[in-house]
Order: C-alpha cells, then structure tokens, then sequence
C-alpha cells in the first residue's frame, strides 16, 4: 500500500513525502482510514513501529475538517514521559506543518510560564504528560471540554510508573461524546480493563508483539566479568564501531559512572536519568541527534520512546530484570525497517536475565568472544536493588542450567568480530 491510496489531504500527504515516507507502515495502514472514519482504536504496537504517525495523521485530517477553527483543545495526547510527548509534538508539527493547526506540549520538571502563555494564545492540538496536564486543570488554565479525539499512549508504561490514577482523574474529565484511540505495548489484565472501560467497540490492531525483535537488527552477547565492563565499552568504542552509540544503565548512578568513564577516555558523552533537569535532558537528547556527543547513557525512563534517527548501535551494559525491557531497548535501533545492532554485556548478574530474555524473544542472542574481556567462567548470581550480588560475601550460588558452558555450545556462528551484518548502508561507519 502506498500513502496516495488513504485518501490523506494534499497538505498532509505532502508533509509526509517530505518526511521520505512512501509507504505506510502496517498500524498506520489498518489505523488511518478507521480513525478518519471516527472508530476508536486499540493499537497494541510498541515504538519503532509508527504508532505516532498512525495516530497524528488522522487526528490532523479530521481536525482539519472544522472550517471555523477555534483555538480550544480538541485533540489531547496522554503519554507518559516528557521526551515522549516532545517527539510526539514534533511529530505532529512535522506531519501538519501545511495545515493552519497548532499543536503544543506540556510536561512538568520546569517552570509552568512558557507553556502557560503558549496555552493562552490558542491550542488544538495538546501532548501532555500526566502531572502538568492535572496541574493545569486544578489551576483552571486547561480545560477539557471540548476534547474531540483522546489519545491514550503507552498505557502500560503509564502503570509501571504510578500514573494510572492521574491516568484515570484526567479520564473522568474528558467529555462522553469523543473518540478514544488507545495505544499499549503489552496488554495486562489492568490495562485491557481501563481499555474496555474507555472504548467504545474499537478497531483492534495488533502489530509487533512485545515478545519480538525486529529482524533487522543483529543482536549480540559480550561475556565479561563485572569489573571489566567499562574497559570493554572504551575497547568497543575505540576499535569496533565509530558510530554514535545509545548506552543503557540499569541505574542513574551508573549511568553518571559509565559517562564519567567515556568522557574521562576521551569518548563525547552525555548521560539522562531522572536525575537531571529537563533542560539537561534535553540539551543531550539535542546533542546527540545532531552527532556533537557520540554516546548517550540513559536509563530505561529516560531512554522511553526516544526517536533517534539512524541510530544503529545499541549496547545493554546491563540486562534488566524485566525481559521486556530487552525488546524496548534494541526497539531504539533498526527502526521502520532500518539496519541496527545490539549488544549486551552479560556477567554473573546478567546470566539469569539473558536466560529470560532469550525465553521471551524466542531465540539464542549469539556470544561475541573475540575481545579481550571474554570469560568461559561466568558464574549466575542473583543481583540486589543495589546492583550488587545478593547475599555478597557469602559463597557464590552454582551456575544455574548450562550457562557456564553456554559459549561453547553456542552453534550459531555471528557473522563478524562485533556480531554485525556487514553493512550496505553508506552512513554506517565501522573500525576495522
Ligand atoms: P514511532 O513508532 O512512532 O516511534 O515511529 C518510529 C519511526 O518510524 C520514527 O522515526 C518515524 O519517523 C518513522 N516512521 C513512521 N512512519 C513511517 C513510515 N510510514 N515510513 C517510514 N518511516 C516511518
């Protein structure tokens, strides 16, 4: 299917060939001509996969429909993290830049001024994350009555961080007569409830499921013992891949101590946790788009639903307990098709998740042992909420199942020293 089939407005339909989209993706095919019709939807679809594209295309053609445009909000977009709802702003003002709607964005972390005075000239289009969006209804600056089209975005990541019940109070507010589209990763039993209690008799699409890695990224595992993990980072970054790099930490400390590590080795390094201001936050997100600093580590919150264009490379320096996390992750990469890699560090820590992880993707992450911090002896321990081996001190558990032999049963043979298809993309630069 090619965009010109889906009935879109010149402005938009020019907007997006201008974006280098020709065809549309598989949740935008099933989502677009429902949504224009009026139907609510229930997207099951993870990022990476044009979810905000399925939504903002048709909310902008059937906004646009309203000849006598008022600036109340018409359109709300509910999504949890703040660099979630400023991609999806600029999605949205990429995708309408030809029509005369205006779109703005509010999160909380910095003074409420700005997006106050943008609020008072006129809005039709609001992305908000939670908090402010309450804040600014308790204070009588928004109001949600005229709200035509709500969009609720990744609802389970919105219950993992406590915001169901903000969730639930800006719900109630919402006026009946509306159309809901409703977007999740996964679908737990809470999540498909607070669905059905909001839609009414939706289109369901599901795309991707979780449990999937998209195939055009070439996954890899490093084994390496705790202590050496930043060594092999600097090794990685210096003689296998000069492209830019999104790191991943499993805490905000770590992720500062990974930062500190690259900078200190001369490798351009920003870090994002909550920790940081959103101005910092956002001031790295910028960097690194734009290539001035080469590796990013972020922690999963802050790394949630960035967009990264071209990103190619991600490396895991931990795995998360969570093995859906593991999905989301590499989803940074190899996005709408394009060529990506990921790398995991694994140690004694990491064993149980990597047996999970692999569980959960339905497949052996092949093992990169061509480094000089490759270890056969790994050995499973569990982890504290420290990060530390649990019950440190005391003797070290067994390995659990065949993980210590693992590397050498490992038949699949990866096709490079870093695990990577040779690239045929001219952007990609690698060492050798
Ligand atoms: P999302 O799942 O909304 O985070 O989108 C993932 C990436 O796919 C973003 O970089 C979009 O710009 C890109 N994208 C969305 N729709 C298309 C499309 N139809 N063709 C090519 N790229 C797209």
């Amino acid at each position: 299917m090619n965009f010109t089939d889906l009935n879109l407005i010149e402005p938009i339909a020019k907007a997006i060939q201008e974006q280098g989209y020709t065809n549309p993706t598989p949740i935008q095919e099933r989502s677009i001509p429902e949504i224009l019709d009026g139907r609510d939807f229930l997207g099951c679809a993870q990022t990476g996969t044009g979810k905000t594209a399925a939504f903002s295309i048709p909310i902008l053609q059937n906004l646009s429909k309203n000849k006598t445009p008022n600036r109340h909000i018409k359109a709300l977009i509910l999504t949890p993290t703040r660099e979630l709802a400023i991609q999806i702003e600029q999605n949205i003002n990429d995708y309408g830049k030809y029509l005369p709607l205006k779109q703005l964005v509010i999160f909380g972390g910095v003074k409420q001024g700005n997006q106050e005075a943008a609020l008072k000239k006129g809005v039709d289009i609001l992305v908000a994350t939670p908090g402010r969006l309450l804040d600014f209804i308790a204070q009588g600056i928004i109001s949600l009555k005229n709200i035509e089209i709500f969009v609720l975005d990744e609802a389970d990541r919105m219950l993992d961080m406590g915001f169901v019940h903000d969730v639930k109070r800006v719900i109630k507010l919402l006026p009946q007569k509306r159309q809901t589209l409703f977007f999740s990763a996964t679908m737990p039993a809470e999540i498909q409830k607070l669905a059905n209690s909001i839609l009414n008799n939706p289109v369901k699409v599901e795309v991707t499921p979780v449990s999937s890695t998209a195939e055009t990224i070439q996954q890899s595992v490093y084994f390496v013992e705790k202590e050496n993990k930043l060594n092999l980072l600097t090794h990685i970054l210096k003689n296998d891949i000069s492209d830019s790099v999104l790191v991943f930490a499993r805490t905000k400390h770590g992720a500062d101590k990974i930062a500190r590590k690259l900078q200190s080795d001369g490798v351009s390094t920003e870090a994002i946790h909550g920790n940081k201001s959103q101005n910092a936050r956002q001031n790295a997100l910028t960097n690194f788009k734009s290539g001035r600093t080469r590796v990013l580590v972020a922690t999963d919150i802050a790394a949630r639903g960035i967009d990264i264009d071209e990103l190619k490379f991600v490396i895991n320096f931990e795995l998360s307990d969570v093995s859906e996390t593991y999905v989301h992750r590499i989803g940074r990469t190899g996005r709408a098709g394009a060529e990506g890699n990921s790398i995991s560090f694994v140690d004694g820590l990491d064993l149980l998740n990597l047996k999970n992880t692999e569980k959960l993707i339905g497949m052996k992450i092949p093992v990169i042992k061509n480094h000089p911090f490759h270890t056969d002896d790994l050995v499973a321990q569990k982890r504290d909420s420290n990060n530390k081996p649990f019950n440190a001190g005391s003797e070290r558990p067994k390995p659990s199942g065949n993980n210590s032999s693992r590397p050498q049963k490992n038949k699949k043979k990866p096709t490079s020293a870093v695990g990577y298809k040779k690239p045929n993309n001219k952007s990609f630069t690698r060492k050798k």
